[in-house]
């Protein structure tokens, strides 16, 4: 999406560790008119395929992932970080290790709010080795739901976790996919 990537190239900077950061606009200050463009192109590759939920994990894909269920008029779920006491009942659960933290999480999401009725977009703002994706897909397994597809703002494609995805018959969509990057240069694929 050339829209976003002239503004991944305007205010973007690559960060050592492999870290692309971009919380000028998608994941710590939002830039909300810009999200809305980005959700109706995550609204028009999904159309038609009966969305009714987004699963997304906290914190950084809540704001893409609301802003993007105005469109599909649908309901966000995003699975937690930590069990807080207002969670209870059966859960849904998966280990994810954090690329920018480094640490594991055990999320959670409760049973209450994914049912093997449901047809899942599951989106994130970035996609690197895998692992938030690889752990929300477990939770829709674990509820039975039906995963339509999942969708990322921005993927790392030389890090080869979408790849992996595609390659079990999973649809991966990536608004922009970077194929390289270093210190004031990015490319996209
Ligand atoms: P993965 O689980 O695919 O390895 O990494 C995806 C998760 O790590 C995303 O939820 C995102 O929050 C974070 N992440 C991975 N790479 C980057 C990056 O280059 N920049 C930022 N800001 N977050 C990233």
């Amino acid at each position: 999406m050339k829209l976003l990537e002239d503004r991944i190239r305007k205010d973007g900077k690559v960060l050592g560790g492999d870290v692309l950061k971009v919380d000028s606009f998608l994941n710590h200050q939002i830039d909300v008119p810009f999200l809305c463009e980005l959700g109706k192109e995550f609204h028009r590759l999904f159309d038609g395929e009966g969305v009714n939920k987004i699963l997304t994990v906290e914190a950084s894909g809540i704001g893409i992932a609301c802003v993007t269920a105005q469109y599909f008029h649908c309901p966000v779920v995003f699975a937690k970080k930590s069990k807080t006491s207002n969670l209870s009942g059966d859960m849904l659960s998966a280990e994810v290790h954090s690329y920018t933290h480094g640490v594991t999480n055990h999320v959670l999401v409760s049973g209450a709010y994914l049912s093997s009725s449901d047809h899942i977009l599951i989106l994130d703002d970035f996609l690197a080795n895998g692992c938030a994706l690889e752990g929300l897909l477990a939770i829709c397994r674990q509820a039975g739901a039906t995963v339509v597809g999942c969708g990322t703002v921005i993927e790392k494609q030389y890090q080869g976790g979408g790849d992996r995805i595609r390659a079990r018959g999973i649809r991966v969509e990536s608004l922009a996919k970077v194929a390289s990057m270093k210190a004031g240069e990015i490319q996209f694929s």
